[in-house]
């Protein structure tokens, strides 16, 4: 069976100029892809750069250091990114200046990303500043940001997202991704789940603010979120198969935001409270916790706010913008379309994630703060939970 068969149907579908837009040439989501991604680089490099942390080397990148010797790639230097003072691998100044000046040591002609999303954004970051294309080798379906443009990079304690560039290719081995440890598998099923309430929020926007829409966008991602629903059990039992579609879901949510040219397909007021908690975390210098198991959390507290927004009758309260009002009754039925706070919950527990507060690690006291000011996160951005906040 080839996994990768609603990527290639996607693909297929979009125009020749969405598509050298995306600049993505292969996704190949297999048992064994490793071997197919020494061989890509091999025919089309001759001097590579892996880009690992200690994990991420001793799942995949040792592997492939022996693959491309194979391959008689002879230039093939591997960078180690350095965990902070606290254990955590992130995209900050320090991590980037480690990258940088390796490839200054060292010039390669691609860098190869192996590991997390973090291990990504520092890749893509210093790819797209250094003009070197990069290719992405994910270890774990832990998020949907591994073909995205945009990085998300920590400068002097605050987190932005940078426009950068998407991967030249994408090969995602089943063999190393099964093996990746249940948290980070539990974690891009929660990142997934937030699509229920990052979809309601953006048609919300759309409609009440005229925000930016794409049919197609919309589409791939509502699929993509119900491909992997669907495929729960499997994954909870771990076989290939559900990984497999876990890892589709994950890459198609990209393409999504890829062609559309901004997140609000795969993240909104979920995704904000989400930063909001991580922006404490950065503050307080605190180990961080992982991006999916947050947003899965956080789409829990969202789903709960608006079930109980709409029986509540929010929307034909004087002081809520005539936009909401006028369309009340439509953004009720789609309110209804959210599982409810109960159902994501037994979602993510299956999985085996955590699904409340308690389990995640978040203080009442922050979650209930995030519910209030999570919408400053991105101000520009009309969902209902900002609705919700400024009505008052
Ligand atoms: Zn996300």
């Amino acid at each position: 069976m080839r996994y990768e068969q609603s990527i290639i149907s996607i693909l297929n579908g979009l125009d020749q100029g969405t598509r050298e837009s995306i600049g993505m040439d292969t996704i190949i989501i297999e048992a064994g892809a490793l071997g197919k991604a020494a061989s890509y680089i091999a025919k089309g490099f001759s001097s590579v750069m892996i880009v690992v942390d200690d994990n991420t080397y001793r799942v995949a990148g040792k592997q492939l250091e022996r693959l491309l010797a194979e391959q008689q790639v002879d230039r093939v230097n591997t960078v180690f990114i350095t965990p902070n003072h606290v254990g955590d691998v992130v995209a900050d100044e320090q991590s980037l200046m480690e990258l940088i000046l390796a490839v200054k040591q060292h010039p390669p002609d691609v860098l190869v990303a192996v590991g997390s999303g973090t291990i990504h954004d520092i890749t893509r970051m210093v790819g797209y500043t250094l003009e070197l294309p990069f290719i992405s080798i994910p270890t774990a379906p832990s998020v949907d940001g591994f073909n995205s443009k945009g990085a998300p990079i920590i400068l002097r304690g605050e987190k932005k997202t940078i426009v950068s560039s998407g991967p030249n290719a994408v090969f995602a081995d089943l063999h190393i991704l099964k093996s990746a440890p249940r948290e980070l598998i539990a974690a891009g099923f929660g990142d997934i789940l937030g699509k229920y309430t990052s979809l309601f929020d953006w048609t919300f926007g759309r409609i009440t603010n005229e925000e930016p829409y794409m049919e197609q966008a919309y589409i791939i991602t509502k699929q993509a979120l119900n491909r992997c629903v669907g495929a729960v059990e499997l994954i909870e039992q771990g076989e290939e198969q559900g990984i497999a579609s876990l890892m589709s879901g994950l890459i198609e949510s990209g393409i999504a935001m890829l062609i559309f040219g901004k997140s609000h397909p795969a993240s909104g007021a979920e995704h904000h409270v989400s930063h909001y908690w991580e922006m404490d975390f950065i503050k307080k210098g605190k180990r961080q916790l992982l991006h999916g198991a947050k947003v899965g959390v956080s789409c829990t507290m969202i789903a709960e706010l608006y079930h109980q927004l709409s029986a509540e009758d929010f929307g034909l309260q004087p002081d809520v913008r005539e936009s909401v009002r006028n369309h009340w009754q439509e953004i009720k039925r789609w309110i209804n379309d959210i599982p409810t706070d109960k159902e994501l919950r037994a979602l993510l527990a299956k999985v085996g994630g955590p699904a409340t507060i308690e389990q995640l690690g978040i203080a009442k006291e922050l979650a209930e703060q995030a519910l209030r000011e999570a919408h400053h996160v991105r101000p520009e951005r009309y969902t209902l939970l900002h609705a919700y906040n400024t009505a008052r």
